[in-house]
């Protein structure tokens, strides 16, 4: 059980300038900045090795204004990168927050990379939805594996200690209210007390306690979880009991593609290049261009929570360029034919439908009008025999809602007031999507991983 306790009794048996709660992009960032600063860090995290999310993403972080988009000659700026996100949220999001992460991503990726060696690269071979410039950045792998085990590397050189199999379960606080420390528990039962002037909550959100997902997104309190199991939500727990202002709970990060059964996420660059998604009537029933976040509700809402991601020869090849893609094709999860009635058949699909929706799609791109959804087809992206499918449903990625920060990343009281030496960052803190699932731009999250992980780790 997680709580709160006054230090009366508190002993510590390791001391640490910052102690850094949470292993994922959000720790190791805020671990690099304070270890630069000269400070002492501890980073534990409670799994037996490093993942969180961020391992199971597609590290694709967006950044406006960097190095490497300047390297593809890609044309960027950071108002417009802001627009974006404050459209996408439509003005919900704290805009002097975004201000704080545009700011902060890119100079984080440059620093990352001029300092400790991480390379990244723009993918510039299609838009993200919401997103008016290429500035998806990623490490050469293009996963998020790849980057918590270069940022992983880079804290070992660095000689950060990093603490597996050490859950963190109180905070402990002085009798002025200031954190003093922690106390944390390994598997074995055995207690260790850390003794911290700084705080850095690092331990993203709640997407894995049913609890608390049922409490502030009912919507989704049956959807799969698709995030990493060890966020549990301690820190807006920790939060609440210490005042802290909590903002945005029941927003989140859905999506609207992960390859059913096989519990594979599918790329949306095939529903961005001219995919559509049908449902069991083999009908379309949405703008797939809106978002593939507000997308997992959509697909959510349809007979047996299915949809199936229909696309061709050509898309398949974009696929392709993606791990999670391979890896869902390496499952037996995308089904071909060379023709669409063909596909309808092998799909349970009704065919005359199907062929029906695809020729509508034509007819939307020959009028150069928006389709009932609101989606512009272009002649040039229609789909061409040979097809191809994958049978998908909606689950629920991570959450957006958290704590209240100020400039500094310090967390804030219901009055404004400071709880000294407490920073937040990464999915611990309220992020950039406002309340709602179609707030979330795509690359929200990983995007206030590296910023105000940055910020914060500054800040100590
Ligand atoms: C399939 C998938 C794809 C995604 N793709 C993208 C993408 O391409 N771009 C993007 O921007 N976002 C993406 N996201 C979202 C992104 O992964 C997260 O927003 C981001 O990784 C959050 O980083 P974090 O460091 O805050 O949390 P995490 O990476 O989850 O790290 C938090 C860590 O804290 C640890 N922890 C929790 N509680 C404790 C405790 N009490 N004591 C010790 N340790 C604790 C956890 O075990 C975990 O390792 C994706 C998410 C998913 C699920």
């Amino acid at each position: 059980m997680t709580a709160i306790r006054q230090n009366s009794e508190f002993s510590c048996d390791v001391d640490v300038d910052c102690l850094i709660i949470g292993g994922g992009a959000a720790g190791l960032t805020a671990a690099l900045a304070a270890e630069n600063r000269g400070l002492s860090v501890l980073v534990a995290e409670r799994e037996d090795k490093l993942s969180g999310s961020t391992a199971l993403s597609s590290g694709l972080i967006p950044a406006a204004k960097t190095k490497a988009q300047m390297r593809q000659k890609l044309d960027d700026d950071q108002e417009c990168f802001i627009a974006d996100i404050m459209a996408k949220n439509e003005n919900t999001a704290d805009i002097a927050n975004v201000k704080r992460c545009v700011l902060a991503v890119s100079q984080a990726i440059d620093w990352l990379e001029d300092s400790y060696d991480i390379p990244f690269h723009v993918l510039d071979s299609f838009l993200y939805p919401g997103h008016s410039r290429y500035r998806m950045h990623a490490v050469p792998e293009v996963t998020g594996a790849a980057l918590i085990t270069r940022l992983e590397q880079a804290a070992i050189k660095r000689d950060i200690f990093i603490s597996c199999n050490l859950k963190v379960t109180e905070l402990v606080i002085s009798e002025d209210g200031r954190i003093c420390g922690a106390q944390a528990v390994r598997p074995d039962g055995s207690i260790e007390n850390i003794g911290a002037s700084s705080v850095i909550l690092a331990c993203n959100g709640y997407g894995g306690s049913p609890e608390l997902v049922s409490q502030h997104i009912p919507e989704m309190k049956e959807a799969l979880y698709f995030g990493h199991p060890g966020n549990q939500g301690e820190a807006i727990i920790w939060g609440e009991a210490l005042g802290a202002k909590l903002l945005h709970l029941s927003g989140y990060q859905g999506h609207g593609s992960v390859a059913h059964p096989h519990g594979v996420l599918v790329t949306w660059a095939l529903m961005m290049e001219g995919g559509v998604q049908v449902n069991l009537d083999g009908q379309r029933f949405s703008n797939e261009h809106k978002g593939y976040s507000e997308q997992a509700v959509n697909v959510l809402s349809q007979p047996q929570k299915i949809a199936f991601n229909i696309f061709d020869e050509r898309l398949l090849g974009l696929g392709r360029d993606f791990e999670d893609f391979r890896n869902a094709e390496a499952a037996g999860a995308v089904t071909t034919a060379d023709t669409i009635e063909e596909l309808a058949i092998k799909l349970g699909l009704p065919p005359e439908s199907l062929s029906k929706t695809l020729n509508m799609c034509a007819a939307h791109a020959s009028s150069g009008r928006p389709d009932q959804f609101g989606r512009m087809f272009k002649t040039e992206t229609l789909l061409q025999p040979r097809f191809a499918a994958v049978k998908v449903t909606g689950a629920l990625f991570h959450t957006q809602g958290g704590l209240a920060i100020d400039d500094k990343a310090r967390v804030i009281r219901n009055d404004g007031s400071v709880i000294m030496g407490l920073f937040a960052c990464g999915g611990a803190a309220c992020g950039v999507s406002g309340p709602d699932v179609s707030g979330y731009l795509s690359g929200n999250g990983l995007l206030t991983a590296l910023a105000l992980g940055y910020v914060a780790g500054n800040a100590v």
